[in-house]
């Protein structure tokens, strides 16, 4: 409607234009203060190990806690981060505070216990990203087994780049894992080359796995690739029994999902999981 309005292809007004714009503005100076303020915070989603069923490591999740508006979850401000160039910021942010409490755990005896975070494109691609981890690292005192980052297919487009960038942190003894592992651009080349440990297979994939052969075979190879490749493999988005049964009949190695647990704060997490036990290990 607003072309037809519009004299020459230009938008003279559009309501609903003039809204979204305002939205945006409105959303980058309060990200801006969000930080700045501390209504940032982190959730943690528990992996499961399907052979011991002991919880072996936590995504951590980010989380607006909007003074008037509530949590807003991050699909919708970290495209807009992304956008805006806050990201890498916003991304510092998360390794510091996740590092921190992963950290905390550690102390707490859980020691073998793994910090996921997720990079944004920006984030890995940028020059100081492994400066930065080694940073972080140095700085929290979290040993470097303790923490994996999460990649996507499309981030590592440019491959001599990404090799050079994955060899460095795999040197630096982190760990990789590919983050909804069969929606991006996948190769066998590109994981017969890269340093990765871990496949995440994309939770669309889990979801639809029940209903129809196409998606369960998919599960399936993912699983047998990652085996034969000697990567460690995890399931994201187990909701239902009859799922978990079936991955463990594929022999999943680990999964993620809200039949466990659904993301939660620090505090909640170590209620609900016993954290301070002295044993080391955590059962769900
Ligand atoms: P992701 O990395 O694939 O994270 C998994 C998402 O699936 C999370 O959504 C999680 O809450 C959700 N999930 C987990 N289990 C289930 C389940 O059983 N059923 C369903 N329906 N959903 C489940 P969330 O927290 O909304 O995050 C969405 C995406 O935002 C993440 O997808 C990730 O790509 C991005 N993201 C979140 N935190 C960060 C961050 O700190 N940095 C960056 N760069 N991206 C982040
Ligand atoms: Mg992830
Ligand atoms: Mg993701
Ligand atoms: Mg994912």
């Amino acid at each position: 409607r607003a072309k037809d309005q519009g004299k020459n292809g230009y938008c003279i007004y559009n309501s609903d234009m003039n809204e979204e714009s305002l939205k945006k503005l409105t959303l980058e100076s309060e990200l801006e203060l969000a930080i700045k303020n501390n209504d940032l915070m982190l959730h943690y989603q528990p992996q499961i190990d399907l052979h011991t069923n002991q919880v072996v490591g936590v995504e951590a999740l980010l989380r607006w806690n909007h003074p008037e508006l509530g949590l807003i979850p991050p699909a919708d401000f970290i495209p807009l981060a992304e956008e805006m160039g806050l990201m890498v910021h916003l991304g510092e942010w998360v390794l510091n505070h996740g590092c921190r409490q992963m950290k905390k755990w550690h102390d707490q005896g859980l020691t073998t216990l793994k910090l996921s975070i997720n990079l944004s494109p920006q984030e890995f691609l940028k020059q100081r990203l492994v400066d930065k981890v080694k940073q972080v690292l140095q700085e929290t005192g979290l040993a470097p087994h303790g923490l994996e980052l999460e990649i996507t297919e499309s981030m590592t487009m440019d491959v001599v780049r990404s090799t050079s960038i994955l060899e460095e942190l795999h040197e630096l003894g982190i760990q990789i894992a590919i983050d909804d592992f069969g929606t991006g651009f996948s190769s066998l080349n590109y994981l017969k080359n890269f340093h990765i440990h871990r496949l995440k297979i994309d939770r669309s994939f889990v979801r639809d796995m029940m209903n129809g052969p196409k998606d369960a075979q998919i599960v399936s190879t993912i699983i047998s690739i990652a085996h034969a490749l000697n990567l460690k493999v995890i399931a994201e988005g187990v909701e239902t029994e009859e799922q978990l049964h079936f991955l463990e009949n594929l022999k999943c190695d680990e999964i993620q999902g809200y039949y466990y647990s659904k993301p939660l704060s620090a505090s909640d997490l170590e209620k609900k999981y016993e954290f301070n036990s002295s044993r080391g290990v955590i059962h769900p």
